[in-house]
């Protein structure tokens, strides 16, 4: 994701980029031809992935950074062109290998790294193979299934995927006794 000081030359002329206030905000703006760079959030698009078989659910450990080498839910960005379910589907199948079967929204949680320079926002499902083996590629570097209890034993590279989790478990997993 870019931040703002990622961009030194405009993108349509290529003349050197100023930092300037318009709107309230500080933008990259070109003093030549008067283009202005509107940052938003980038989309990203997440699964709590789960099975038939039992109250399970995947996963996976990051290869990349932000948070490299901690858990979370499998997912990515959303690309242009793309509907959400579409990068769902295939950024799950890109990162487990399994196809799914995408159910309820969980929640949608806004998020920040880098000191808040840098945003997005997070749309959570909860989703159910459909077919296909677990095959660990992409991002991730491995992958376990596990119960909600487990999970919270992990190091878990975001907060939105605790609270995702939470939620989920709150009103889907049976309480016993
Ligand atoms: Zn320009």
């Amino acid at each position: 994701m870019l931040s703002l000081d990622t961009f030194k030359f405009c993108m349509r002329c290529g003349h050197a980029i100023e930092l300037k206030s318009e709107s309230g905000r500080l933008r990259p703006i070109c003093p030549r031809c008067g283009y202005i760079h509107y940052f938003a959030p980038q989309v990203a698009a997440v699964a709590i992935v789960t099975r038939a078989a039992d109250e399970k659910f995947l996963l996976v450990q990051r290869g990349e950074n932000p948070g490299k080498g901690l858990w979370g839910l499998p997912g990515g960005f959303v690309e242009m062109g793309e509907t959400v379910s579409d990068a769902l589907t295939r950024e799950i199948l890109e990162e487990t290998g399994y196809e799914i079967e995408i159910g309820e929204l969980v929640g949608v949680w806004s998020f920040f790294n880098d000191a808040r320079k840098i945003a997005g926002v997070a749309l959570i499902y909860e989703t159910r193979v459909a077919r296909g083996e677990l095959r660990i590629a992409s991002d991730s570097t491995n992958a376990t299934w596990v119960t909600y209890e487990r999970a919270l034993e992990f190091p878990l590279a975001f907060e939105s995927h605790r609270e995702a989790l939470r939620c989920w478990a709150d009103a889907n997993v049976k309480k016993i006794g």
